[in-house]
This record gives C-alpha cells, structure tokens and sequence, in this order.
C-alpha cells in the first residue's frame, strides 16, 4: 500500500504592490490603525447600538490596509498619513 503523501494546502495569498504594482505572493502588509486621540470623543458603549466591525468602520476609524512585496517596497512609497492635511 503507497504511502499517501499529505501536502498541506497552502493558500497563496496575492497582493497587488502598493509601491510596484507587482502581484506580491508573500506580501508584507501594513496596517494603518487609527487610533483614538487623547481628548478626542470616545463613543459610549450601548447594548442597543448595532455592532460595527472594525474592517466596517468609516472616516477617520477605518483600518487602512497597503501591501507590498517586501520591506524594500515598502521604502519606496509609504502609505500615506492619514492625518495629515
Ligand atoms: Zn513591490
């Protein structure tokens, strides 16, 4: 009886390059979190308020997410800041 070779499925992740615009199969991804300022408004948690993923939000609360192929990439063209005007 052959021995049933077990290959683990290995999803590829592909990504456009943020900065190359090449199809990165191992990018490294950056996050933008905003983050709550201090002073800033802080919604008060209500059991009744629908619930809000974080990927859902908008504005200024919107997670940003920017690929690339590698750190170097990444050097190249940064992800823009979000606060600044
Ligand atoms: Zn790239």
């Amino acid at each position: 009886m052959p021995r049933v070779q077990k290959r683990p499925e290995m999803p590829i992740i592909r990504r456009k390059c943020y900065s190359c615009s090449k199809m990165a199969t191992k990018p490294y991804v950056y996050h933008i979190v905003p983050s709550y300022s201090y002073g800033a408004q802080i919604p008060v948690y209500s059991k009744s308020d629908p619930k809000t993923k974080r990927v859902d939000l908008r504005g200024n609360r919107k997670v940003l997410v920017y690929h690339y192929c590698n750190r170097e990439c990444y050097e190249n063209r940064k992800p823009p800041e979000p606060y600044e005007t």
